[in-house]
């Protein structure tokens, strides 16, 4: 049997499990399960959001009390259906993460984790302060949701509404996490620099899983208060934040599943130890929370990844990974059309970049040709890196101007100089580790795709995929890697990451190629299929600045070579003049070539 086929098997059991539970569980396991959902709901925008995209949130609760005290308000006070109170939940949810996330979402390292505790604090101090609202007496009599004039009044009823959102949800995740934009998500954690020069808009993708995860505690709210019939402010502190969190990060964060273990983990958990403890301490509310504090510890030293990572390490390799599939497709990405060979291309005018009194990069012009392969060597430390970061624009010069193809690039973002032609590799690979090699490639081809967060969602993207996989598929080969296509990224030898960053930069179908010490960690044979391999690339069209440490690969492959020496340009021009040039063997070569 495939492993496709035993997933499906699984997945079939365990529907048909939940399908019949109800009937052979007691009312209170039946309560239990339906927690377990609300709380796999909520938990599952955390694996979004933290788990995927790097965003620590303590402030979940507080969303999970707007769709619940938005729905309690218009189906009492107001007399409206649950079903206008579920627009309402949702929406309001939406708006308030929208507003909250313009305003905080620019705040870089541990300020906006610590932002969330503050709205999330304020947020339910609201909820016991409004007369409206009922102070912290909260709404009852909020009445159950009806479906085809059948009132969902007991658990077991509801059991099955909260799982079909649960699965619902589950589903919509999975193929959002796996389509294009999941893939922009899942780079965040990257970082700012490699999600840029990918072409993609860090601040857009982070606004959008805010109101995602925001949306999804939204409907969890208005599950919540329909079957509890009761809201007051208490469920919706700052401790239930730090429980979903737990839930997420106990689960697994980077896992879609690990929403639902960790919320059966935790809730589960908790139900024993209220169980339990009363037979240890008076004080058993307070206790609890010890207990779970000391397990997310333990849970931190031991497995960061939480539970579903742990369980899949005792998988068999091929229910892990799952199969490339080989879907080669005619269709073609849109291509650039290439600037004709010899044409000025890059174009330094005294460029200079200075960190506080070091001048990184002193004064230096130089100019790269459509169509040929330039290198930029120097000593460590002579700015070569720098140079690379001003010319993408990941951090602007001091003074002078960069052109690209006429199109003046000074100061400009890493999105504008990839959308002019520009893809690079970084000296420090920035892979994404977990993420396959295939799909870090095909992150590569965001730039000459559009499918969206919805077209994600509900797999109407499949035609873009399956271009966009052949794409990548076809770099993964030429760079030597097609058998580790499926292998994890962190997985691979540095060297072969490098040749990850090379296939993706490639995807993005540049017209130059920008390659910082490309070679570094390649054996011998590797490298000189590198070499064969930017022949062929600059023998297509496209032009290599080229950064590298090894004088003979640069020797075989260069036709030109810029020589930077503590940030200024010392010699420029053909190899073996470079060569031969007294200053350069003085400064650099140290009299060996
Ligand atoms: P190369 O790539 O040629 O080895 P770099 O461009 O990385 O050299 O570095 C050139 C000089 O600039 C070094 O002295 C380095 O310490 C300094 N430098 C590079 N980036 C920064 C930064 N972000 N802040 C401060 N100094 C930096
Ligand atoms: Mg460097």
């Amino acid at each position: 049997m495939s492993a496709a086929a035993i997933r499906s098997l699984a997945l079939a059991v365990i529907c048909l499990a939940m399908l019949v539970a109800p009937a052979v569980l007691g009312d209170f396991s039946v309560t239990l399960l339906n927690y377990v959902a609300i709380y796999t709901l909520v938990a599952l925008g955390l694996v979004l959001l933290t788990g995927c995209g790097g965003l620590t949130s303590f402030g979940q609760a507080a969303f999970v009390g707007i769709g619940a005290y938005a729905t309690a308000y218009l189906s009492t006070t107001l007399g409206l259906s649950p079903w206008l109170g579920l627009v309402a939940a949702l929406v309001l949810t939406s708006v308030t993460a929208l507003i909250i996330g313009v305003i905080t979402l620019h705040l870089g390292g541990h300020y906006l984790p610590l932002s969330t505790i503050a709205w999330g604090m304020a947020i339910y101090l609201l909820f016991g302060n409004f007369d409206f609202l009922g102070r912290y007496g909260g709404i009852s009599n909020i009445p159950p949701v009806s479906l085809f004039g059948y009132r969902l009044e007991h658990m077991t009823q509801v059991y099955y509404l909260v799982w079909i959102a649960v699965g619902a949800a589950l589903l919509v995740a999975s193929n959002l996490l796996r389509s294009r934009q999941g893939r922009a998500i899942r780079a965040l954690r990257g970082g700012e620099v490699l999600a840029e020069c990918l072409g993609i808009n860090p601040f857009k993708i982070r606004l959008f899983v805010f109101v995602l995860a925001a949306a999804l505690a939204g409907l969890a709210g208005w599950l919540y208060a329909h079957m509890q019939k009761f809201v007051s402010p208490a469920p919706f502190d700052l401790r239930a934040g730090i429980e979903y969190l737990l839930m997420a990060v106990l689960g697994g964060s980077g896992y879609v599943a690990g929403a639902v273990i960790g919320a059966a983990a935790v809730a589960l958990s908790k139900n024993w130890l209220q169980d339990l403890l009363p037979y240890v301490t008076a004080n058993s509310g307070n206790l609890e929370i010890v207990v779970f504090g000391a397990l997310f510890i333990l849970l931190l030293q031991h497995s960061r990844g939480g539970i579903v990572p742990l369980v899949l390490r005792y998988l068999p390799q091929a229910a892990r990974a799952p199969a490339v599939p080989h879907a080669p497709s005619a269709d073609r990405l849109p291509v650039r059309t290439m600037p004709t060979a010899g044409q000025q291309l890059l174009v330094l005018k005294g460029v200079s970049r200075s960190f506080g009194g070091l001048i990184a990069v002193n004064d230096v012009s130089f100019s790269v040709n459509a169509g040929e392969l330039l290198a930029l060597i120097g000593p460590n430390g002579a700015g070569k890196s720098t140079t690379f970061n001003l010319i993408t624009g990941v951090i602007p010069p001091t003074s002078g101007t960069i052109s690209y193809g006429g199109r003046d690039l000074t100061g400009a973002s890493p999105r504008v100089a990839l959308a002019a032609g520009i893809a690079r590799t970084f000296q420090h690979v920035k892979l994404r580790p977990a993420m396959s090699v295939l799909e870090n490639v095909m992150l590569g081809a965001y730039s000459r795709s559009s499918s969206g967060f919805l077209a994600g969602a509900l797999r109407l993207d499949r035609a873009e995929e399956a271009i966009v996989r052949a794409a990548a598929l076809r770099q993964i080969a030429r760079v030597g890697l097609a058998e580790q296509a499926s292998t994890a990224a962190g997985n691979l030898a540095l060297g072969q990451q490098r040749l990850v960053e090379i296939a993706r930069a490639l995807v993005a179908d540049p017209s130059m190629l920008m390659l910082d010490e490309p070679a570094a960690g390649l054996r011998s044979r590797e490298k000189a299929a590198l070499a064969e391999l930017l022949k062929a690339v600059r023998d297509a069209g496209t032009a290599i600045l080229l950064v590298e440490h090894d004088m003979d690969f640069v020797m075989r492959v260069a036709n030109r070579i810029v020589v930077l020496d503590f940030g200024k340009k010392l010699a420029e021009g053909a190899p073996e003049a470079i060569r031969k040039n007294p200053a350069v063997q003085e400064a650099y070569l140290g009299g060996v070539a």
